[in-house]
């Protein structure tokens, strides 16, 4: 039986059903919405398109792996170019950050305004690449559940090193000790949101992604983020995976714990191999609800979530670049809102990504689609509309502030996004970004492994093992793929 059938379209999936059919696999996949891709999509508004979620893009190459494994050339789905600037750094006191992408111009740029040491900037980017280049090939490429990942030549490189890969210190703390200048500290702190993290809890381990933007680079799909999941499902097609959208699981059918399919609009289609894309927590509380639970996972907090303003801006702002930080005053205070208090803060971080920078039909001439964004707690039943009324004011009292406009006006077109329609579009448990928060440091025992107790049964996706986000989430798919025989 060669049949296979993965739940969910999103990036994991899509990766999923490439690699299954590589394998020799007949691959349908069943997705809820009508469209591919889950997080990964677009949002089209009288003349403006956004990219609906994830807006960074480092290691392109993943994506070219799937191309070039399915004996097709990358180029001809999917075309991307390197970014010069990595992110632009407002803050109210008037000081603004260029991140070159050159390392010797970013240090020589912080150099000149904050008088920092530019060698801190190199000492610091050398310890993220150290901890990568030791704990990607454990933590990231394998499975954490299979006893080869934990003895082999590289776990033994890893365990020698154990005492410098931050497990033990806080990101922040990690932080003020590499730099001398609070807005330094500030800025490297920032990366634990990449993950929905947290800088002042989660283990300086995480001082890994900087690594990725800064060594390994930043990129920008000529064509959009949503060129991502849009090639991939291309490439989906052209191997013969069949889609079924407006098609949601209802269950996954087990007998003597054996997977046998899955139940769709009270219809059976069976296949003796299922990849479960959909969130874990809710997989579990719905699919799989007369099976044994994995108590202790489906406990773990969530990590945080985001409220976007997707905003058609009728007016180009040149100091904005693709990725542009308006910093909160008070970092600390932030995070406390949105971890403990489970609230927003009145002085939020905030976030605009603006593609028309480098995609210009992305707006109309002399206008700019502008993807606001703030952190916020995951879904806890909170009064979202007060919330939400409360935070667009003060997004729009701190852009005004920092670039000395009145934005309000400026403002075309307006749709937002919320942890509660980030849960209903794409059944992520709390509308969680990135699955399990990684808070602490045992957070990489702490999420789902790839296969399940019940045979047959795989996950993959941002909510299971390594974790969220596009490389990770592309990375599940590899490690899920692997334990699966060829057909
Ligand atoms: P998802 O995208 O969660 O998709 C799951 C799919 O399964 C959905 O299409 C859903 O409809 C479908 N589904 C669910 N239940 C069923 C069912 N019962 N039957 C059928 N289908 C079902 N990551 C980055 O790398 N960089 C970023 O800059 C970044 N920013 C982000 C900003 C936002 C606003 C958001 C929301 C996310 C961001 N992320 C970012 C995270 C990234 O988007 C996710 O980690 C990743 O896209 C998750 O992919 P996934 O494969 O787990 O599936």
């Amino acid at each position: 039986n060669n049949q296979a059938i993965i739940i969910g379209s999103g990036i994991a999936g899509l990766a999923a059903s490439i690699r299954l059919a590589n394998k020799g696999y007949q691959v349908q996949v069943f997705e809820a919405n009508a469209y591919p891709g889950g997080k990964l999509s677009e949002i089209n508004l009288d003349g403006y398109r956004f990219d609906a979620g994830p807006s960074l893009f480092t290691l392109p190459e993943q994506v070219d792996e799937l191309f070039t494994l399915s004996g097709k050339n990358p180029s001809d789905y999917f075309k991307y170019q390197k970014l010069p600037v990595n992110c632009r750094y407002f803050w109210e006191d008037g000081t603004r950050i260029t991140a070159h992408a050159d390392i010797d111009a970013f240090a020589k740029e912080v150099h000149t305004k904050l008088g920092e040491n530019p060698k801190n900037i190199r000492r610091a980017l050398n310890q993220s690449s150290y901890i990568y280049r030791y704990l990607s090939p454990l933590f990231m490429q394998r499975s954490l559940h299979q006893g080869s990942t934990w003895f082999n030549k590289n776990a033994l490189k890893a365990y020698l090193r154990l005492g410098k890969f931050g497990l033990f210190q806080t990101m922040h703390r990690s932080n003020s000790k590499q730099f001398d200048h609070p807005k330094l500290v500030q800025l490297f702190d920032r990366y634990a949101t990449y993950n929905g993290s947290n800088p002042y809890q989660t283990p300086a381990t995480l001082t890994i992604i900087p690594h990725l933007e800064f060594n390994r680079g930043a990129y920008f799909p000529e064509e959009g983020m949503h060129s991502i999941t849009q090639s991939l499902y291309s490439l989906a097609r052209d191997l013969g995976v069949t889609f079924h959208f407006n098609q949601k699981v209802e269950r996954i059918l087990v007998e003597n714990n054996r997977a046998k399919g899955v139940l769709v609009q009270g219809k059976v289609h069976k296949a003796a191999l299922l990849v479960n894309n959909m969130d874990m927590v809710n997989a579990y509380k719905t699919l799989l609800k007369d099976q044994r639970q994995p108590k202790r996972l489906l406990q773990q907090p969530k990590s945080s979530s985001a409220l976007i303003f997707y905003w058609g801006i009728k007016k180009v702002f040149p100091e904005l670049d693709l990725h542009n930080i308006f910093f909160s005053d008070d970092y600390q205070e932030e995070f406390a809102y949105i971890f403990s208090k489970k609230s927003i803060y009145s002085d939020p971080t905030v976030y605009i990504n603006i593609t028309s920078v480098y995609k210009k039909d992305d707006a109309p001439e002399n206008c700019m689609n502008w993807f606001t964004m703030i952190n916020v707690p995951n879904n806890q039943g909170q009064n979202w509309e007060v919330l939400k009324s409360q935070a667009r004011a003060a997004i729009i009292g701190k852009i005004n502030r920092i670039l000395g406009t009145d934005i309000g006006p400026l403002i075309a077109v307006e749709e937002v996004l919320e942890p509660i329609t980030i849960e209903s579009k794409t059944s992520s448990a709390n509308g969680a970004l990135y699955g399990n928060s990684s808070n602490n440091r045992y957070a990489a025992f702490l999420r789902h492994a790839n296969f399940s107790s019940i045979d047959g049964l795989y996950f993959c996706g941002g909510s299971v093992h390594p974790g969220g986000g596009i490389p990770l989430c592309l990375l599940s798919a590899k490690i899920t793929a692997g334990m699966i025989p060829d057909a």
